[in-house]
């Protein structure tokens, strides 16, 4: 049992090659239970040394056994899968006890109060500063009955969480759509014809079986040429879970959302602020509400104009070409793509051939050892757990200071989608530095028969997005776990090394190091470039516009002190619309009755976060755009002010530390392709 251990403390990385199932519970177990006699410990004598570095370091432990098996479930499933769910019972027990512990947070309290504490180390400070904002925030600082309270609320709210979902995902599932005339379903493409084919296989019926499933939805949306499917399906998609829902009030959710924002507006009370948006932002870089509101409002009144003219060339082009001579909300997806065929005929799979994955692996690494001065190295004697895997180390000037596993292609078992995990932290131990290691996980089609896997720009990108994320927590140079990497970080600034990255997809310097035609090496020919480059901001103000309608409402309906009724939610709603929508609605249109994001998922009064961390990586870009998209000075600059510091300091001054100044919408407007097709440019 304390083989895993042992194991994982002597091995570079994790001992993939030795792990077995059955060590998993035992090693856990044990784990666990020398934490929990740490923390006893550590709290007889509070202090740095004393209380919170031991216990890092027993939870660290846990960390490190903890992480290889929660990825093992994910990209092999099969036998981790039940130790996996009993090991994760176990660390979530202990994780929930532990933020509920009030001897702890009164000793956090007390060290935060000491008179030495001003002459602490940076980091140490904001480990114990955002310990006791996550001990405050989660109702631990509360007295008597407002603590009880708070207590109840929370597992109210978890509770509605998962009802409304749940009534989100039975009204999904309850409306089909079957037809055995295939002439009823021209246009849509194969792959979406087969799926409904196999649709209805699984209820037994004979020809096709349309669902409200996204893929099945998003495919007739797009693709249907029966505009009274369209219609149909359209309207049954955006009622789910509301009283204009084709099952009626079965699976409404309006009372659900009337509790849930109840509730958190009196936890919001409880803890002594205006509102639950002011609660949301105690934890991100946003510094208030009228800040997010301003952000908001800035960006949607320079986006709305150059949406409303994408909206009037569509209406144009659909009158002339289409014979709609007016757009109705079942109509926008499907004019666009055949607008966007036009304009473009431009198809991923034609972009294929010039991207083979070696290449683009080979191309990624070179643009981030120009960016910032570190070399990516493969170690072929690091055991994995799967032939495809590969394990890099990376090496500033001849030493090792971070490494990371890449399993890049999709098999059966292994979760799809793509994201970077820690698989260990860099810290200080008591033994000397512990290097970060990451994983890389992504879903590419494999090689087959000789012929290597050819990736899409939009999974170039992808890559490219997970290795930012990667970058942030390997090349930390904090050493206290809790603020190391992405550790701290505020949530609304975690995606910008992500996106940031991303850039370097689109520029022609980055894209000729990456793609090369798998048979001739000929590079991306200019005219697909051309095109490429073109299309990236199709119809971009619209979803925009998009966005800001969702990040608005959310954000307003969280301002509010005591919640709102159904009906006022549909005001609110309204309003917002009628502020920003350029497209027609529905009158059926339920949209906040599926609105997951906030109400069942973490996104309350934070979606505004998307367009946030898209502004922060964009201006982040600019600075390269007028250095040079290769300068290694402000690569040297992003690296030192925002990939070493991890969450040991607040976000916005990184930022500000970086940019030179704080955040500006400017170069998103610009990247979108919005700033051109303004009308009236307001100077200033
Ligand atoms: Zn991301």
């Amino acid at each position: 049992m304390l083989y895993v251990q042992s194991a994982v403390r002597s091995a570079a990385a994790a001992p993939f090659d030795r792990l077995q199932p059955e060590h998993v519970e035992p090693a856990i177990a044990e784990l666990i239970d020398q934490c929990r006699a740490q923390l006893k410990e550590g709290l007889q004598e509070p202090g740095w040394d004393s209380t919170l570095a031991p216990l890092e370091e027993a939870q660290d432990r846990l960390n490190r056994a903890f992480s290889p098996v929660s990825h093992l479930n994910s990209v092999l499933s099969g036998p981790w899968r039940a130790p996996y769910e009993a090991a994760l019972a176990r660390v979530t027990a202990y994780w929930t006890e532990l933020g509920q512990n009030r001897d702890l947070y009164k000793l956090y309290q007390q060290l935060a109060e000491a008179p030495e504490f001003a002459s602490w180390p940076q980091a140490r400070r904001k480990a114990v500063e955002l310990g006791l904002r996550d001990f405050i925030l989660s109702g631990v600082a509360l007295e008597g009955e407002d603590r009880d309270r708070f207590a109840a609320n929370s597992r109210r709210l978890a509770e509605l969480s998962s009802r409304f979902a749940n009534n989100v995902l039975d009204a999904t599932s309850a409306w089909t759509w079957h037809t055995e005339d295939e002439a009823e379903l021209s246009g849509l493409p194969q792959t979406a014809l087969a799926a409904a084919k196999a649709a209805a296989e699984t209820k037994a019926l004979d020809g096709w079986l349309l669902t409200l499933e996204g893929p099945s939805y998003l495919a007739v949306m797009t693709h249907a040429d029966n505009r009274e499917l369209r219609e149909e399906v359209h309207k049954a998609f955006v009622s789910r879970a509301s009283e204009t829902g084709p099952n009626g009030c079965e699976f409404d959710n309006s009372a659900v959302m009337e509790e849930i924002l109840h509730l958190r507006a009196e936890q919001a009370m409880l803890l002594g602020m205006a509102n639950y948006a002011e609660l949301s932002l105690a934890s991100k870089m946003a510094q208030d509400n009228d800040r997010v509101l301003e952000f908001l409002n800035d960006l949607a009144a320079r986006s709305r104009p150059a949406a409303q003219q994408e909206f009037d060339q569509l209406q144009e082009f659909a009158a002339e070409k289409l014979g709609l001579d007016r757009l109705r909300p079942w109509d926008i997806a499907w004019a666009a793509e055949k607008l966007k065929q036009e304009r473009y005929a431009l198809s991923q799979e034609a972009l294929r051939p010039y991207f083979p994955y070696e290449k683009v692996q080979t191309g990624l690494f070179a643009v981030v050892e120009k960016l910032f001065g570190i070399r990516v190295e493969a170690d072929i004697g690091v055991p994995g757990w799967h032939g495809d895997v590969q394990f890099f180390w990376v090496t500033r000037g001849g030493e090792r200071i971070a490494g990371f596993y890449l399993d890049a292609f999709a098999r059966e078992k292994k979760r799809g989608g793509a994201w970077m995990d820690s698989v260990s932290t860099r810290r200080q131990t008591a033994d000397g530095l512990q290097l970060p290691i990451a994983y890389l996980v992504c879903n590419f089609s494999s090689p087959v028969a000789g012929k290597p896997s050819l990736l899409t720009h939009y999974e170039v990108t992808t890559l490219f997005h997970e290795f930012g994320h990667g970058l942030h927590h390997m090349l930390t140079r904090v050493d206290v776990a809790a603020v190391s990497g992405i550790n701290g970080v505020a949530w609304d600034a975690v995606e910008l090394p992500s996106q940031f990255l991303e850039n370097w997809c689109w520029q022609p310097e980055a894209i000729a190091m990456i793609s090369g035609h798998f048979e001739t090496g000929e590079p991306l020919p200019q005219a697909l470039l051309d095109k490429m480059l073109a299309a990236r901001n199709f119809q971009s103000a619209m979803f925009t516009v998009r966005q800001l309608e969702f990040a608005l409402f959310d954000f307003k309906l969280h301002c509010l002190a005591r919640g709102a009724s159904a009906a006022a939610i549909q005001q609110l709603l309204d309003e917002v619309r009628a502020q920003l929508a350029v497209v027609p609605v529905a009158e059926e249109n339920r949209f906040q009755h599926g609105f997951s994001h906030i109400f069942a998922g973490g996104y309350a009064a934070g979606y505004y976060s998307y367009k946030w961390a898209e502004v922060l990586s964009s201006d982040a870009f600019s600075l390269f755009e007028e250095n040079g998209i290769f300068d290694s000075a402000t690569g040297g600059r992003f690296l030192s002010s925002i990939l070493e510091q991890g969450g040991s300091r607040d976000a916005l001054d990184l930022f500000t530390e970086f940019r030179g100044r704080t955040p500006k919408i400017d170069a998103l407007l610009r990247h979108s392709g919005i700033e051109q097709l303004e009308l009236n440019t307001n100077p200033g």
